[in-house]
């Protein structure tokens, strides 16, 4: 449901945790967008380059052209001034800046949509979601499934040892849990099990 009117600013926010959709759902949506005319730009975070450095790419391979920024504020210089649609992927590596330059392309008159992660790998919070949310007109949560009960899944699993906030990655280094099998801070390692176990081995 995208209710915009006329040229209104607007905020929309779609989080959730890793695989739940969240690119596929930003994609859908500046498709849209791109049908009904409107002139549209979407913008990622220089650090996210796993696939591709000029789309972004949903796990499903899903893609879609993006421009690549290194902080919030560099999307205000290069946003043209008649795009009408602003799109967000990766909104966790911009930084407590972002709030604030959403907020103020909303206050011109632009729709923006964001994608990010609602918590990390502690199921903390994940700054800056929170305060987007805040500022948001509407909030989507986006679920996986979990890969331990097929339960509907809202956290980011790590699965290697690490205590940086942001290990980049995907498949292997992470997986969605539900509430109940996730294990905050846990780095129990399932991938690195084969390397020393008693008994076996050549
Ligand atoms: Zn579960």
């Amino acid at each position: 449901m995208n209710i915009v009117h006329g040229h209104i600013g607007w905020l929309e926010v779609i989080c959730g945790p890793m695989f739940s959709g969240k690119s596929e759902e930003l994609i859908r949506r500046m498709r849209r967008s791109l049908i009904a005319r409107k002139r549209v730009q979407i913008f990622k975070p220089a650090i996210d380059n796993r696939y591709s450095n000029d789309e972004i790419v949903s796990h499903s391979d899903l893609r879609i052209r993006s421009q690549v920024v290194r902080s919030a504020e560099e999307i205000l210089d290069l946003l043209e001034i008649r795009t009408e649609v602003v799109g967000i992927d990766e909104a966790n590596f911009l930084g407590a800046e972002l709030p604030e330059v959403a907020n103020h392309l909303a206050d011109m008159g632009k729709q923006v949509i964001i994608a990010g992660l609602d918590t990390d790998y502690l199921g903390r919070p994940f700054e800056p979601i929170p305060a987007l949310l805040a500022l948001a007109e509407e909030i989507t949560k986006t679920l996986a499934i979990c890969v331990q009960c097929g339960g509907p899944a809202k956290f980011t699993q790590r699965l290697v040892e690490s205590s940086d906030l942001i290990v980049v990655g995907a498949a292997g280094l992470y997986e969605a849990r539900c509430r109940r099998c996730f294990e905050a801070g846990s780095h129990r390692q399932q991938l690195l099990d084969f390397v020393k176990r008693p008994g076996k081995g050549p």
